[in-house]
């Protein structure tokens, strides 16, 4: 079977350099080895996102000379319509006694986790799935609504990335239960990229290197949907001169700034470059850089790109 990749941006405002970079790495590696390319546009959040942020997007990638052969705004390619195939997925943990309410608050998870992972992120201790059914009943008594976790096994799970090469994560220990389900009903990016990625045939999933750790565990919920796992590809992160990952927050390396001052051909050359496919930043185009594309080039650490 051919290549089938993704870009899968969250539409919570304009994309960054750092953003661009994942984009042209997936495309390059999609269109190398002549297979295609699905944008899906992850706006579970709708009080982050918004369609006009989805639009421009699209108008953003299209004028680096991106493009892809399925999604975009059509609805079966946003994530806030396709509530109904998480809903069946979350069914499906449900019947293996994988899922369990937690009604912990922001504040208990952090008091009742094991001490912060090295991204930053929380392991949950499992308090809320050692409940009773009356202390339950209790909670949900007091108006409390649930968030939903899986249980995940005692087991390690090695992802062979891409880019990066071996990682491997004990998921107990090192990632916990985590949520699949908010306490609003908003399903999580981790059953949703899950589903995602295994309905829309995707078996090239190529992204920042900042969901390094969550690679372990949506491998295993694949296999547990009975799907069978992508293959990994992370990209390095961009970091500011003082160490920062850039945001979109960072707007002067947004897309809003970054067109102004540079042409597609020199921002495309700028990102070659930071991937280690070109020796200079120099004016090139997406499709000039096919041939030169290898993940053999690509940096596995972060880049420094000072001030472009
Ligand atoms: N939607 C995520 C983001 O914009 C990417 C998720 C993924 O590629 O798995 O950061």
């Amino acid at each position: 079977m051919g290549i089938r990749g993704r870009f899968a941006p969250t539409p919570s405002g304009r994309m960054h350099l750092g953003n661009l970079l994942a984009a042209l790495l997936a495309w390059l590696d999609a269109r190398s080895g002549g297979g295609e390319l699905v944008l899906r546009i992850e706006d579970l959040d709708t009080q982050r996102t918004s369609r006009l942020f989805a639009a421009q997007l699209l108008d953003d990638l299209r004028w680096l000379g991106l493009d892809w052969d399925q999604g975009g705004l059509e609805p079966d390619y946003r994530q806030s319509r396709r509530t109904a195939c998480y809903e069946e997925a979350f069914r499906l943990l449900e019947e293996r006694g994988l899922i369990y309410p937690c009604y912990c608050s922001r504040t208990e998870r952090m008091a009742a986790s094991a001490p912060h992972r090295e991204d930053g992120a929380v392991v949950y201790s499992g308090r809320c799935f050692r409940l009773t059914a009356a202390e339950r009943a209790e909670l949900e008594g007091q108006g409390r609504r649930p968030a939903w976790r899986v249980r995940c096994p005692d087991l390690s799970v090695t992802v062979e990335d891409g880019n990066c090469g071996t990682y491997t994560e004990n998921l107990a220990r090192d990632c916990g239960d985590f949520i699949v389900r908010r306490s609003d009903g908003v399903f999580a990016y981790q059953l949703a990229v899950v589903v995602d990625d295994a309905l829309m045939g995707v078996n090239h999933v190529v992204r920042g290197r900042d969901l390094l750790c969550s690679a372990p565990r949506q491998a295993w919920l694949h296999e547990v949907l009975g799907y069978p796992p992508p293959r990994f590809f992370h990209t390095p992160l961009l970091l500011a001169p003082d160490g920062r990952r850039l945001a979109k927050r960072d707007h002067d390396l947004d897309m809003g700034a970054l067109r102004e001052r540079y042409s597609p051909g020199e921002l495309t050359g700028l990102l070659a470059w930071y991937a280690g496919l070109v020796d200079r930043p120099e004016k090139v185009t997406a499709a000039e850089l096919v041939p030169l594309f290898s993940w053999a080039k690509v940096p596995k650490n972060d880049v420094v790109v000072g001030c472009p």
